[in-house]
């Protein structure tokens, strides 16, 4: 008999129930800390009282309002997020695959406003889009796709990483090309600056939308508020999602003005998006992220964790093979199987996320406290040590 729950997801056997900081509390009274944050959505961790006073204050008010009406929650995030970043206009979403369709029809109606043909997107092997039809036709692996067709058309998969057939496959029929700074679920692979820069050079040569998919790397999560400052470039159409709710269902894609010009009144649209709920908690998520102060402290802390774990790896050679990524949003490569190693965390009570090519990810809240980092490499050591051959 099929399961109550649509069986999409392979579960772990833990029940949590409660949680406060970086811990959560399992139902045996157990306590796991966690480097997972929701897969980088606790990005303040969780019962940020902040956060729950932002929630609460604005349920005993008003849910939900239609976007018939102004939401002044709903204005005031986008004011912070366009004084912010290279934006000039928001618009919200509930979730990162909702910013994913947004980012895709607003390419592909800029060149239909401009009376060009051009509907062609460019993504890359690796990388994570969301599930819609859009999404999974973006990221376009088979083990996204497969059984969904007929697919959307309008997508050419490169190779992550393979500069010449980039040169090749931009045209004059590209739309946009859709890349993470920072692939997650692909395993946690920062694309170096220069690439980035490189990837703008030839947007803007060709006149092709360079779309950013911040999705999980954004709000902070490298130590800049966005990750592609680090290359000091922007894109002209960003998808944000995961952190800039803390948890609260929230997503956003941020434009230029050039690149948002198709997009009139009635040509898109969504009932929450922008609820005055998820606005509520983004401001408040935003007026702490987006201090200098805040993210000094994120790469303060990335410092520790990274050169504990470089001991970490040292020190069990036989299970991990090195460190990679950017700030808070690090994956150990293994030399086991990924999942054995996020299992012995279990054990050991410690909560860790796997990623393709064989990588353990580790995206703790951005407010992790340096105690909390030295428990998290002797968790993980622990664990290792399950592991060991020796
Ligand atoms: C999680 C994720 C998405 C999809 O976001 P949802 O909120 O699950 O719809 C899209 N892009 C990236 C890079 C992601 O990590």
């Amino acid at each position: 008999m099929i399961p109550a729950v649509l069986p999409t997801y392979n579960r772990v056997p833990l029940t949590f129930v409660s949680g406060e900081g970086s811990w959560l509390v399992e139902a045996d009274g157990r306590r796991f800390l966690d480097l997972g944050a929701g897969i980088a959505v606790n990005c303040l961790g969780h019962a940020h009282p902040a956060l729950t006073k932002a929630l609460t204050d604005q349920a005993g008010q008003v849910w939900h309002l239609s976007n018939l009406y102004n939401i002044p929650s709903q204005q005031a995030l986008a004011d912070k997020l366009v004084d912010a970043t290279f934006a000039d206009t928001v618009f919200f979403t509930n979730s990162g695959t909702e910013a994913c369709e947004l980012a895709v029809k607003m390419a592909r109606k800029y060149w239909y406003e401009k009376g060009e043909d051009r509907s062609e997107i460019i993504t890359f092997s690796g990388s994570f889009h969301g599930r819609s039809s859009a999404g999974i036709a973006a990221a376009g692996s088979e083990k996204m796709t497969k059984g969904f067709g007929p697919l959307l058309p309008g997508f050419t998969h490169l190779e992550f990483g393979d500069h010449d057939a980039l040169k090749a496959a931009v045209s004059d029929k590209t739309a946009a090309i859709l890349i993470e700074p920072v692939q997650g679920e692909g395993g946690i692979r920062p694309v170096p600056d220069q690439c980035l820069k490189g990837l703008r050079d030839i947007c803007d040569q060709t006149g092709a939308l360079l779309i950013f998919d911040e999705v999980q790397c954004g709000v902070g999560r490298t130590g800049k508020l966005f990750a592609h400052e680090w290359a000091g470039i922007s894109p002209d159409i960003m998808m944000v999602a995961k952190g800039i709710g803390g948890g609260f269902p929230l997503g956003a894609v941020l434009a230029t003005e050039n690149a948002a010009f198709g997009m009139t009144a009635g040509t898109h649209g969504s009932t929450y998006g922008g609820n005055p709920l998820g606005c509520a908690v983004g401001n408040a998520v935003m007026d702490i992220v987006g201090s200098d102060e805040f993210l000094a402290e994120v790469n303060r802390k990335a410092g520790l964790l990274r050169q504990k774990l470089e001991g970490l790896v040292a020190d069990n050679p036989d299970v991990f093979e090195g460190v990679r990524g950017s700030g808070l949003m690090l994956g150990l490569k293994c030399k086991v199987t990924n999942m054995d190693v996020v299992t012995a965390g279990y054990g050991q009570n410690v909560l860790t996320v796997p990623a393709a090519d064989n990588v353990v990810r580790l995206l703790p809240a951005l407010n992790i406290t340096d105690e909390d980092i030295a428990a998290a490499t002797d968790k993980l050591d622990s664990a290792a040590k399950t592991l060991s051959f020796e």
